[in-house]
C-alpha cells in the first residue's frame, strides 16, 4: 500500500528530490498524519529537530537506547529535551546489556556485531516504527558508499522513509549547525565524525567517508547497523525466537 502511494505521487516524489530539507519536512508532516522522527542525536538528527521546530513542532522522536550509548551523548539527549521540550519515545531491547551478555556471552559488539546490532538496534526500531506511516532519518548520501544510492522519499518494510538531507554534504549540515546556532553533542569537539554505540565508534578523520570511525577493525567497518538495510529485523526476530523458544516478551513491549 506504502509502495502505492509513492507510486501515484510519483511526479511530487521526483520533484522533492531537488527540494530544500525544509520543503521536504513540510510535505511530510502535512502528508502524513502519523509520522516521526528517528532521534539518534548526532549532528543531522539535530539538524532536523532543529528545522521541525517551526514546521511541525509537536513530533514523535523515536530514540533507540541500546544500553552502550556514550555518557556524554545521555546527557547531551536529556538537554536537548530539557531545552527544546521533545517529546521523545524511548524503545530499549528485548534483552537488557545482561542478558545479552548471560546468552551469548561478553562483548557481543567485537564477536558478532552484526547479532549485537540486530538486538539492540534493528528490532526495537521495528517496533517503534510500528503504527506509523512515515518516519523521517538523518541519511545523506556522502556519509558511505552504501548510502550513496539513497531517495529522499523510499519505502522499506511498508512505511515511508522520507530523508530530508539526503543531497547535503557534511560540510553543509555543519554551516547549517553553525549559522543556527544548534547545539551538538560535545563528542564531535573531540574528534568524531559519526556518533554511534561507544564500543563501536572511533575519534578521527581518516578515510574519506565519515563513517569510517564506526565498527573499525570488524567485518561491519564503515557501514550499517541494519535499520536501514531491507529485511534485517525479520532475521533478528527468528534467532531471539530460536534461542528462547517463543521469545520472552511481546513484540510491542516498550522502554
Ligand atoms: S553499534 Fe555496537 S554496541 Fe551498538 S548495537 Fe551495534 S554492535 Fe552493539
Amino acid at each position: 500500500m506504502r509502495e502505492r502511494i509513492v507510486e501515484l505521487e510519483g511526479s511530487l516524489v521526483a520533484e522533492l528530490e531537488t527540494a530544500t530539507p525544509q520543503e521536504i519536512l513540510g510535505w511530510a508532516c502535512s502528508r502524513f498524519d502519523r509520522i516521526c522522527v528517528a532521534g539518534s542525536f548526532g549532528k543531522d538528527s539535530v539538524t532536523l529537530l532543529h528545522m521541525l521546530r517551526d514546521i511541525k513542532p509537536v513530533i514523535d522522536v523515536v530514540y533507540l537506547n541500546t544500553g552502550f550509548d556514550f555518557p556524554e551523548t545521555l546527557t547531551f539527549i536529556e538537554e536537548l529535551k530539557r531545552e527544546w521540550g521533545l517529546n521523545i519515545k524511548e524503545y530499549r531491547p528485548l534483552l537488557s546489556v545482561e542478558e545479552q551478555e548471560g546468552r551469548y556471552g561478553p562483548d557481543l559488539y567485537k564477536t558478532n556485531p552484526e547479532l549485537c546490532c540486530g538486538i539492540r538496534k534493528v528490532e526495537p526500531m521495528a517496533r517503534a516504527l510500528k503504527g506509523y506511516e512515515a518516519w523521517i532519518t538523518g541519511l545523506r548520501r556522502d556519509e558511505t558508499e552504501f548510502r550513496k544510492h539513497i531517495r529522499v522519499v523510499e519505502v522499506q518494510n511498508g512505511v515511508v522513509k522520507i530523508n530530508p538531507l539526503a543531497g547535503w554534504t557534511e560540510d553543509e549540515v555543519w554551516s547549517y549547525i553553525r549559522s543556527q546556532g544548534v547545539p551538538y553533542s560535545p563528542l564531535y569537539d573531540e574528534g568524531y565524525r559519526s556518533l554511534g554505540c561507544w564500543p563501536c565508534t572511533l575519534a578521527g578523520s581518516w578515510g574519506r567517508f565519515e563513517r569510517v570511525g564506526r565498527w573499525a577493525g570488524t567485518s561491519k567497518e564503515g557501514g550499517e547497523c541494519g535499520i536501514h538495510v531491507g529485511d534485517a529485523y525479520r532475521e533478528v526476530r527468528a534467532i531471539l525466537q530460536d534461542d528462547d523458544g517463543n521469545g520472552s516478551k511481546g513484540p510491542d513491549s516498550h522502554g
